[in-house]
């Protein structure tokens, strides 16, 4: 599929520091899951490069901070220019790489693109405060700083995305960056990094890590002893995510972290069933169900649950699964096989423990799974419990409000929820006892580069997008002027 790209030098498979691109003799092999074919061999980095990189930021950023932001601003906004115009290319290079749907993959490029966009128009809005004083000889104010050489750990879901909104803001504030892009999906990123060279972003400002996932490890070991990097962002499991933290300790980082999620969807009997059904179809089935804010666990009350069940299940089996880069494709390939196992595994716990199968629960050839949904799911299936990441809906009943709630609310993590309810009271109620980060209310797809996306519980630390993406990437400075 990389053979029509319109522009062939976007296919980089080498590593950045410093603006070089840096080879390796060892290389690891990235492939494409819906033919298990090879992709390419990337440079596989380590801890020793590792260092050189930090370096590099660290050596790049005192430019970088004393531009203005309106300087940093024309840069960002030509990189953005720069990833909308190759739209279709890069979103090539991630239907090869990563499976999803080429349609869905140039999504996820414009999604990704506009946290640039966002950040950059930021760029010029980083205003301190001034502060009433508490004797008149003196002043009051607060500066507004970039906190200095930040690191971004970042997952193959979507392999852009999740670094634009990481990456944007901390250039935007001032800060130098260091990647590690997923070992499964770093064509993306590293063709992404060449578009930021070609916008005139300095050397060392950006430099991208490519490595396999044992050196992953041991990158992420120097990133976290460093004294030099001051910020981790992270997003992937809660499992690492608790590993960097630990990790992290020693150097008192700050840490942003986007971990894991088990989303409810709530279906109230006062909802547009319908409604219902086309927002649950968006949560679950969008990225295979690879999505940390994909609905896990659909609840639905007791007057709507055959309807719902019936006409959600009649849209599942219309879904057509296959390479993402056929037509009318909506479905591609899970990522690699354990995902595959995970997704078996669940569905089968469920049939084992009276759940009734409404459509798929079959593995296909390859890496391809079935949209699948279980209906008469109870809370001991793993389901329940367990982030599927797939595409398996489990349906559960429920009488009560506060049932449904005390459910939703039953698990550690606390990531994205959804609910429906044409009930003005009952929507107030019921968003206000969600225990997440964030709820979608009659609506199934919620993020937007200008809203502030993450978790509570162990979903995560910190919020990214919107101007409170910003201010991870910011210290303040409190000013005490005296002698007036
Ligand atoms: P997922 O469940 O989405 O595969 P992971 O949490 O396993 O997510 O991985 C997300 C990112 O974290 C990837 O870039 C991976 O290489 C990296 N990673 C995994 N384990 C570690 C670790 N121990 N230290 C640093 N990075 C890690």
């Amino acid at each position: 599929p990389l053979a029509q790209l319109k522009d062939p030098s976007l296919f980089k498979t080498d590593a950045l520091i410093s603006g070089k691109w840096i080879s390796s003799s060892s290389r690891f092999d990235v492939l494409d899951p819906a033919t298990g074919h090879k992709l390419a061999d990337v440079a596989n980095l380590t801890a020793a490069d590792a260092t050189i990189a930090i370096d590099a930021a660290n050596a790049a950023w005192p430019a970088w901070r004393n531009k203005t932001g309106k300087e940093r601003h024309a840069i960002l906004m030509k990189w953005f220019a720069l990833l909308m115009a190759n739209q279709d290319d890069l979103a090539r290079i991630m239907t090869a790489e990563q499976g999803k749907p080429f349609a869905e993959a140039k999504g996820e490029i414009a999604y990704g693109a506009s946290f640039v966009e966002w950040f950059a128009e930021e760029a010029k809005r980083v205003n301190g405060e001034t502060l009433p004083q508490f004797d008149n000889s003196r002043r009051l104010m607060v500066i507004k700083q970039p906190i200095g050489v930040c690191a971004a750990i970042t997952p193959w879901n979507f392999p852009l995305a999740m670094i634009t909104r990481k990456v944007a803001p901390a250039l935007a504030a001032g800060c130098t960056v260091v990647i590690k892009p997923a070992e499964l999906t770093p064509l993306t990123a590293l063709a992404a990094a060449e578009l930021a060279v070609r916008a005139g972003i300095p050397a060392g400002v950006l430099n991208i890590l490519s490595a396999d996932d044992d050196n992953s490890i041991a990158i992420g070991k120097v990133i976290c002893d460093s004294d030099i990097v001051r910020h981790l962002s992270f997003t992937g499991s809660t499992e690492v995510g608790r590993i960097l933290m630990a990790q992290s300790a020693p150097s008192v980082k700050k840490l942003s972290l986007e971990l894991g999620g088990n989303a409810p969807f709530i279906v109230f009997d006062d909802a547009d069933v319908d409604s219902a059904v086309e927002g649950a179809m968006a949560s679950k089935y969008r990225n295979a169900g690879q999505t940390c804010v994909c609905a896990n666990r659909i609840y639905v009350q007791d007057a709507v649950y055959d309807q719902f069940v019936a006409k959600f299940s009649a849209k599942v089996k219309l879904l057509k699964v296959g390479n993402g880069f056929e037509d009318g494709v909506s479905q591609g390939p899970l990522i690699e096989e354990a995902a595959l196992e995970k997704v078996a595994k669940h569905v089968a716990d469920a049939l084992a423990k009276g759940g009734k199968l409404q459509a798929g629960g079959k593995r296909l050839a390859g890496q391809f799974f079935e949209p699948t949904v279980i209906s008469d799911a109870t809370p001991d299936m793993l389901c329940a419990k367990e982030e599927t990441f797939g595409p398996f809906a489990p349906v559960f009943r429920f009488k009560a409000e506060q049932e449904a709630i005390d459910a939703a609310n039953n698990t550690e993590f606390g990531l994205a929820s959804y609910f429906y309810s044409r009930d003005i009271g009952r929507i107030y109620r019921v968003a206000e006892a969600l225990e997440y980060g964030m709820v979608g209310i009659n609506v199934g797809v919620i993020a937007t580069e200008h809203v502030p996306f993450g978790g509570v519980k162990q979903s995560g630390l910190g919020r990214e997008g919107s101007s409170h993406g910003m201010e991870e990437y910011i210290e303040m400075k409190y000013l005490c002027l005296g002698d007036i």
